[in-house]
């Protein structure tokens, strides 16, 4: 037998059904005409934007990193929720202009920014987490052609990095923005070739569940701010701090210490040096955000024994949920939360491998779980699947298309 994850909080049981928002997930289904499909639930998404809130000082603000759920009903509700969003592709800034998104809130990191996104971005007055110098002068160039000034900042590549134990000082070779040494020189430049300057980016790390590592982090990314802005010898207009609060996924992981990273926090903002008094401050955050307001449903479609052991086949598995099936970045694969939806009442009973549709063996979304008797037509859930489901997974694997996806 091996545990599943932790259900996250928010969910009821409804004539023996896990209900989301209140319905029954057949009602969902019976909506939405199809599984296998992800369901976004508002009012949880809401609540962890309130919790948030609650917890961090008023100066800091919220921005949402688009890639862990990009459904454009999804961007379009969290647009009054959140104070920023920050995007990695021209796909991503079109979809955000699809939701009407003010691009003077859009930030747009990542490396190897085509030619045409850094155009489509500095056109459209979107800020630019600069990734190096290459880029810098390549949205310099751009701008100048286009007659703006580009709004850049640059994304430091800090020399620590945020874990889930603590902190690995010692820094390393990364793809992702510019050595911290090199950040005062590339910022002198921008401001000097007529760029409107606007401040750091310093991302360390991502899924963190311990509260003093996120502390400790955040500590770290301000006194490196400080120290990268008195080297510029400008302010900082704006610094992204980062985020990297996880959720828990596995059997065992505690939900972050929101309060105390609160705290610590508000603290440390009560006391910022002199350089960073007019900061504006931000968090960008995904998962934390999205993925315990999503829940992936796929119906049973076969029954079958094999030397002993039973198999639940779905209609579902690892081209929507790929990280849930073990494939995306684990080294051991561990059950996500999941439960026979349509039996959310009863009593587990019998050890199941609940697999997908695809002709993998890879292919498996629970293993040796134990898990209410479940038959053909029952459906599975599959929780924590509102961040890097439907998009981090390979959906065009063997087929089967899609899923459908509802935000409800
Ligand atoms: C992916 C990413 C995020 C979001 O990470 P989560 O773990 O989903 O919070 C935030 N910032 C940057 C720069 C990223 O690349």
């Amino acid at each position: 037998m091996k545990p599943v994850g932790p259900i996250p909080p928010g969910f009821d049981c409804v004539e023996g059904e896990l209900a989301i928002a209140g319905r029954r997930v057949s009602e969902w289904v019976a909506e939405a005409g199809r599984t296998p499909l992800f369901v976004y639930s508002k009012a949880l998404l809401d609540a962890r934007m309130a919790e948030l809130r609650a917890a961090l000082p008023a100066r800091v603000g919220v921005n949402f990193a688009v890639k862990a759920n990009p459904h454009p009903a999804v961007i379009a509700h969290m647009a009054p929720l959140v104070d920023g969003f920050d995007i990695a592709s021209a796909g991503e800034l079109a979809m955000c202009e699809a939701a009407r998104i003010d691009p003077r809130r859009i930030s747009f990191a990542g490396p190897g920014k085509r030619d045409e996104e850094l155009e489509a971005a500095i056109a459209a007055g979107v800020t630019l987490n600069c990734e190096s110098e290459g880029e810098g002068a390549r949205a310099l160039a751009i701008g100048q052609r286009l007659g703006i000034a580009p709004r850049i900042a640059v994304r430091v590549n800090p020399s620590f990095v945020m874990t889930g134990s603590g902190m690995k000082m010692g820094g390393g070779a990364k793809q992702f923005g510019v050595d911290a040494v090199r950040v005062p020189a590339l910022a002198k430049h921008l401001i000097a070739q007529g760029a409107e300057w606007r401040g750091l980016h310093i991302f360390t790390g991502s899924q963190t569940l311990s509260a003093n590592s996120i502390i400790e982090a955040q500590a770290n990314v301000l006194s490196l701010a400080a120290e990268l802005a008195e080297a510029i010898g400008a302010p900082l207009p704006k610094l992204n701090m980062g985020g990297g609060l996880g959720i828990p996924y596995f059997p065992g992981d505690m939900p972050v210490d929101l309060p105390k990273v609160g705290a610590a926090l508000t603290e440390r903002v009560a006391d910022l040096p002199p350089v960073l008094a007019q900061t504006e401050l931000c968090m960008e955050l995904g998962r934390y955000l999205v993925g315990e307001a999503g829940v992936y449903l796929t119906r049973v479609i076969d029954r079958k024994e094999s030397h002993g052991v039973t198999f639940l086949v779905t209609d579902g598995g690892l081209h929507h949920q790929l990280a849930a099936s073990g494939n995306f970045g684990t080294v051991v694969r561990r059950n996500y939360p999941s439960a026979i939806a349509t039996r959310y009442g009863e009593e587990a009973s019998e050890e199941v491998n609940i697999v997908g549709c695809l002709c993998t063996p890879l292919d498996r979304l629970a293993d040796n779980a134990m898990m209410p008797r479940a038959e053909v037509g029952d459906l599975v859930a599959v929780f924590c699947a509102g961040a890097y489901g439907a998009t981090a997974s390979p959906s065009a694997f063997l087929g089967h298309g899609p899923a459908a996806e509802i935000l409800v």
